[in-house]
């Protein structure tokens, strides 16, 4: 059976779960490597092997920590040169898709980025992409090279499935360019307590009609009672009411939750392109007009100061 590179995305050793997503469609196309680099990369073995990887490649270095993305790329490199895999899977962050990006020029492949479903086809690996603002949904393959993949947080269930999980050292050359811009300082930002937003299971969003920031505590307190991120619309990012890293949609980020609750927003083209892709889509507005209706699963039509604080308490009693 073909293996498939999957690139592993972890903090000093602790796996992310876009990377365990990435494990589970990686099993339909192949066998899955994972490649784990960095400070705690051996630490990442035996959550990848529980999770299906039969081989885990790793490579510790300070300059993956010190230097941008080629370091990853160089590295992501050598293993492909050791495997020859049928595809390259990498998690959809900003980085996941630069270090897709400068891969497949490497390697003459190409690239399909932000895909919300992977399956096996005769002539490789076939993607799904929701594109045009989520006006259409695509179906695609690479047809020169190696593909590079890179997957949306939240794309597929987590799936354990025990494998040998055979850790092996990468050996890896930097390129003259792996040190061209070094890392100079590190701000962590102030933790929320919350999940990250593109990799929430639920995310509870708030619109211009939530009307002020000082309001926006209605939602984190939804948000909080679900354990879920919050996000916002532009309108409610430009008025200054919630931090432009929250804002969902086309020039925001682009998340793909179990749940998503749009409060006070109107369902704008350009909002649901962050958005479209939810499993469950839920609205709370006061026009039953707006168009945010016309994806929803379940909509309320109502104030959301009265309906917000009143699911809360349904939520905390339960
Ligand atoms: P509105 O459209 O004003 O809707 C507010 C809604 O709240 C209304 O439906 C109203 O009925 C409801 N409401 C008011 N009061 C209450 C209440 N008390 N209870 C319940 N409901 C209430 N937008 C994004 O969100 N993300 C993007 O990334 C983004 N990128 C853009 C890029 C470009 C190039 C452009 C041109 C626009 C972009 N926009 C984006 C803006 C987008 O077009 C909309 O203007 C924006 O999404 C509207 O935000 P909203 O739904 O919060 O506000």
């Amino acid at each position: 059976m073909a293996e498939v590179l999957v690139y592993v995305d972890h903090v000093d050793g602790a796996v992310r779960k876009p990377t365990l997503e990435l494990l589970t469609l990686a099993r339909r196309i192949g066998e899955p490597v994972a490649v784990a680099l960095g400070s705690g990369a051996g630490d990442t073995a035996a959550t990848l092997a529980e999770h299906g990887a039969v081989k885990v490649l790793t490579h510790e270095a300070a300059e993956y920590a010190d230097y941008l993305v080629v370091p990853k790329v160089d590295a992501l490199q050598a293993a492909h040169e050791a495997v020859s895999p049928a595809a390259v899977l990498v998690p959809s962050s900003a980085e996941g898709k630069e270090i897709a990006a400068r891969l497949a020029l490497r390697l003459g492949s190409g690239v399909i980025t932000d895909a919300v479903d992977l399956e096996a086809g005769d002539e490789g690996p076939v993607a799904t992409q929701s594109v045009f603002a989520a006006s259409y949904t695509t179906k695609s393959r690479v047809s020169k090279g190696t593909p590079v993949i890179t997957v949306k947080p939240n794309s597929a269930a987590v799936e354990a499935a025990p494998a040998a999980g055979a850790v092996e050292s990468l050996s890896v050359t930097f390129s003259e360019q792996a040190t061209g811009t070094k890392v100079t300082g590190r701000t962590p930002r102030e933790s929320t307590g919350r999940p990250e937003l593109t990799e929430a299971a639920i995310v509870v969003s708030g619109g211009r009609g939530v009307n002020g920031a000082e309001n926006f505590a209605i939602i984190e307190a939804l948000a909080d009672s679900l354990g879920a991120a919050v996000g916002a619309s532009r309108a409610a990012v430009d008025a200054g009411w919630y931090p432009h890293t929250n804002q969902v949609g086309q020039t925001g980020k682009s998340v793909s939750p179990q749940l998503y609750i749009a409060n006070g927003i109107s369902g704008a083209i350009q909002h649901r392109a962050g958005m479209q892709t939810s499993k469950t889509i839920v609205a709370v507005n006061k026009d039953a007009e707006a168009p945010i209706f016309e994806l929803v699963d379940f909509g309320v039509v109502g104030d959301l100061f009265d309906v917000v604080p009143q699911l809360t308490e349904e939520v905390k009693a339960r």
